[in-house]
């Protein structure tokens, strides 16, 4: 009767030590790529050094292609897609898409930022992406950015993330004053406008007006030559400045900032670097997922469909009937079964934390609202693939039924229709500073991607 029922299985249970070093070496590589890309530009790039050293060259629309060729694209600094012609024949065969974002939540400071009170001087911010506010209190932040100064000269930088860098902080009421408050929602503990940065606290000498905030003006200037107004036009992240870590005795899980998206987008980079398939095959990483995949970055954007036209074009096929055969996974995370928060979900329908990547056949709420809902064949030839290469898989909703959603990149590829389905590494505390995933569950995404593409 045993195997008449569905039964999920820990991937820990009954591991071998070959396979247990293999979960632990990968973890590790992701651990540092983690790191490494805490904001989609960073993505993009380190995305780009690690294709390079797997023999990508870039790509340009115009270029000739051939069969065998890796190339990749980086659309305007924060997406990215790499390909490798198979010999296969694309208008049978189509593409194998695997889809996965790079921008995480964070707060971004408004193009006016600087101001000072209370003998501190602040950034004011916009959060980016859906984040629980007074998680971003009180917590040592890092600041990464762009700026583009008045003769067009950009300027990258990076601070909070090295031993000795200061960091930023966002401060919080002492307890012993927050009883009117603490009787409110959560949500409403600290509000957007109240996720001011503290940037500093030291006045300019002799200066009678905002001395301190002159003084911080006085700093960016002397160190990155930038003013005030070159603020306006620049993009800065403030993000968590914290490593990713192993957590746990055991070390079984990873914490860290930013792994909605990273843990799919990395797992689905080596998973095409290592596949051997004769089919094309492509990773399309896209920024803006967090504010619903618009711009020219986010996956509502041409530069899918474009490429896929221009590789088309290349072989003479047509770019219609090329995406009709495709398939791509939608490799986004997925929320895990929480003991702290139970009445969230449906304990029968939830991912669970060490049982392998899960596939998510639909989302959306109320009625399956704004989902794209994967056909059973496209389920079906996704876990026979699995099956066969023994990677380990489950499945699961997000919550429970109406209780809300959390969307994905999947239906904007439906819509350029090419089957799609999603599938992605439960978490923990999504969308938190620090999240936590599974090392074991990291890995079985890698095996399932490998799977997909082969
Ligand atoms: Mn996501
Ligand atoms: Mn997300």
């Amino acid at each position: 009767m045993e195997n008449l029922m569905y039964k999920k299985s820990n991937m820990y249970n009954d591991i071998s030590k070959k396979k247990a070093k293999e979960i632990d070496d990968f973890a590790r590589l992701y651990m540092s790529f983690l790191d490494k890309t805490k904001t989609e530009r960073e993505g993009c790039l380190h995305a780009t050094t690690l294709a390079e050293k797997c023999g990508y060259k870039p790509f340009e629309f115009g270029q000739k292609l051939k069969v065998g060729d890796k190339r990749y694209i980086v659309g305007h600094n924060k997406a990215i897609f790499l390909f490798k012609i198979g010999k296969n024949d694309l208008a049978k065969n189509g593409i194998k898409i695997i889809g996965a974002h790079i921008d995480s939540p964070r707060l971004d400071l408004k193009p006016n930022p600087v101001f000072e009170d209370g003998q501190i001087c602040y950034f004011k911010t916009h959060y980016y992406g859906g984040i629980k506010k007074f998680h971003y209190l009180t917590i040592p932040l890092a600041l990464h950015g762009v700026v583009v100064k008045a003769n067009g000269e950009k300027v990258d930088f990076v601070v909070g993330e090295k031993e000795d860098d200061p960091v930023f902080y966002i401060s919080d009421l002492l307890p012993h004053l927050s009883r009117a408050l603490e009787q409110t929602q959560g949500k409403e503990i600290v509000s957007g406008e109240q996720l001011n940065l503290i940037v500093g606290g030291k006045a300019l000498k002799d200066c009678k007006v905002d001395a301190i905030k002159s003084g911080i003006l006085k700093y960016l200037n002397d160190n990155y030559q930038i003013t005030e107004t070159d603020l306006i036009t620049s993009e800065i992240c403030a993000v968590p400045a914290i490593k990713a870590r192993e957590v746990g005795f055991d070390r079984a899980f990873i914490s860290g900032y930013g792994q909605d998206d990273k843990s799919c987008a990395f797992s689905a980079l080596q998973a095409l670097f290592d596949c051997n398939s004769n089919d094309t095959v492509m990773v399309a990483l896209f920024d803006k997922e967090e504010i619903g995949s618009e711009g020219n970055t986010g996956a509502q954007s041409k530069l899918l469909e474009d490429l896929i036209d221009e590789i088309c074009e290349n072989f003479n096929c047509s770019s219609r009937k090329v995406r009709m055969a495709s398939q791509c996974l939608s490799a986004d995370v997925t929320s895990a079964y929480d003991p702290n928060f139970k009445n969230a979900f449906d304990y029968k329908n939830v991912s669970m934390l060490s049982c392998g990547v899960s596939i998510k056949k639909y989302g959306g709420v109320g009625g399956k609202s704004g989902s794209n809902d994967a056909s059973a064949e496209l389920v079906g030839s996704l876990r026979q693939k699995m099956d066969r290469d023994g990677v380990v898989w489950q499945t699961g909703e997000l919550g429970k039924v109406d209780i809300g959603s959390g969307g994905t990149i999947a239906k904007f590829i439906a819509k350029l229709n090419i089957d799609t389905i999603d599938i992605g590494i439960p978490v923990l505390s999504m969308h938190a500073p620090n999240e936590l995933i599974s090392k074991a569950d990291l890995y079985s995404a890698y095996s399932a991607f490998k799977a997909f593409f082969n």
